[in-house]
């Protein structure tokens, strides 16, 4: 082959990929001048007023996660499209209800979250939000590196075929040992979740040796690490809609797409807190376990229910730290246990920056929500099942700055150690 062609060849690429990257950057969804309001209803008006809101405006809802949960006395925090800022901001000033912005401009904050000033190219950063291309190759890279403590296993793929890769951590053993499992970002744009999966996976690796309490634990028992459980919706929000939170599913007679992976599970499925509408960021799916995703974790859960004492699913934002029951107020059969650990977990946690945690059963301490799965790994018996809902408590949200990764992880490694510690004493 003449060099000319080799060298025309290589432009075509060029020129194509260049086309590419227009065709991508073009789609990225702009955020320019959203804002994220605060709200305190504090009457059934005030609530009333911002039901019929969301009636009339497409708002984006943070906390609670969708308008059938707003009630009064709740921090209520929504993201508002461009249009429809001015008419939103002067009805709730008009109703006279305590409000504030939390976020100005929320293109100029995504911008800004991304602070981190870890520049080293050779080596996976665990103090930046890596995309999904990033993350497969580390988990790729580190189990291999790492055999004496870490395998590995496709549980099955996502919706658009990616694979859900499960880390097993724990010294070897020739007998199955009992385990804790972990998910990281069931909710796509909850990033800091899935950093603290990496972190978790790294400290594991780093402190078993030297850490008495990594290392018993490690050696008694093994930790089951999903990185990131709705990898669909992660890469979604990677490149195309930062505030992107459900699954990418089609659903049939909808031109919506998606359903919320923590209510899709079969707890109580769709009967509160979740919405039969696919178009709502709470869809509960077509039915129970419809979400591949949930499948494939359901089903690895109940192959492995004979091992695994504890859940651990990991969210933001909010500095809670929740268990059963969410679909409903009837509390676990296991609740002082539990309380008593959560509280001890918050403890700890706060002891090294001062992160207050707000812990106790879901429905009573945040609201009524079914369908979830710490819920649904409790009734298949799976005791210590935990939901944490990391930094913040709405400063920045779901656009928590990079340079809190470190401190965020830090801070919930000691409580997910004391969780373990708890059970790795109570294992029956
Ligand atoms: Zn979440």
């Amino acid at each position: 082959m003449a060099i000319g062609e080799v060298s025309h060849t290589g432009n075509m690429k060029i020129i194509l990929l260049f086309g590419l990257v227009a065709a991508v950057l073009a789609e990225v969804k702009n955020f320019d001048g959203e804002k994220v309001f605060r709200l305190m209803p504090t009457t059934d008006d005030h609530v009333l007023l911002i039901k019929e809101l969301a009636n009339n405006v497409k708002l984006d809802f943070w906390r609670p996660d969708s308008v059938d949960l707003v009630t009064i006395d709740m921090a209520v925090d929504f993201h508002v499209p461009l249009a429809h800022t001015d008419i939103v901001y002067t009805m709730l000033q008009q109703s006279g209800m305590k409000m504030g912005v939390l976020i100005e401009d929320l293109q100029a904050e995504m911008e800004e979250h991304l602070d981190s000033r870890d520049i080293n190219p050779r080596a996976h950063s665990y103090t930046k939000y890596n995309t999904w291309d990033t993350i497969q190759a580390w988990i790729a890279s580190i189990s291999s590196s790492n055999p004496e403590l870490i395998s590995r296993q496709v549980i099955g793929n996502t919706y658009e075929g990616r694979p859900m890769n499960v880390l097993k951590i724990g010294r070897k053993s020739s007998s199955t040992k009992p385990s804790i499992f972990m998910d990281c970002g069931i909710h796509a744009r909850e990033w800091i979740s899935t950093a603290f999966c990496q972190w978790f996976v790294k400290e594991a690796l780093s402190t078993y040796g030297t850490d008495s309490e990594m290392t018993s634990l490690l050696n008694q028992m093994d930790v089951y690490v999903l990185p990131i459980f709705n990898i669909d919706g992660y890469d979604y929000t990677h490149k195309t809609n930062r505030m992107w939170r459900k699954t990418r599913s089609a659903q049939s007679g909808s031109s919506c797409i998606g359903a919320d992976p923590n209510r899709n599970w079969n707890a109580g499925w769709c009967t509160t807190g979740a919405s039969p509408n696919p178009c709502s960021d709470t869809f509960c799916g077509s039915a129970p376990e419809s979400e591949i995703e949930v499948k494939n974790v359901a089903d690895f859960i109940r192959r492995n229910k004979s091992s695994i004492k504890a859940y651990l699913t990991i969210h933001s934002y909010s500095q809670l730290l929740l268990f059963p029951y969410s679909y409903t107020f009837a509390l676990a059969e296991h609740h002082n246990e539990l309380m008593a650990v959560a509280k001890g977990a918050s403890n700890v946690l706060r002891s090294l920056y001062g992160t207050e945690y707000t812990s106790g059963p879901g429905a009573a301490t945040i609201y009524p929500a079914a369908g979830g799965s710490d819920d649904w790994a409790y009734d298949l018996g799976v005791k210590y099942s935990f939901t944490f809902e990391l930094r913040d408590t709405g400063r920045y949200g779901f656009l928590l700055p990079e340079s809190q990764i470190k401190p965020t992880c830090e801070e919930t490694m000691l409580a997910v150690k004391y969780i373990a510690s708890h059970v790795q004493k109570n294992l029956y």
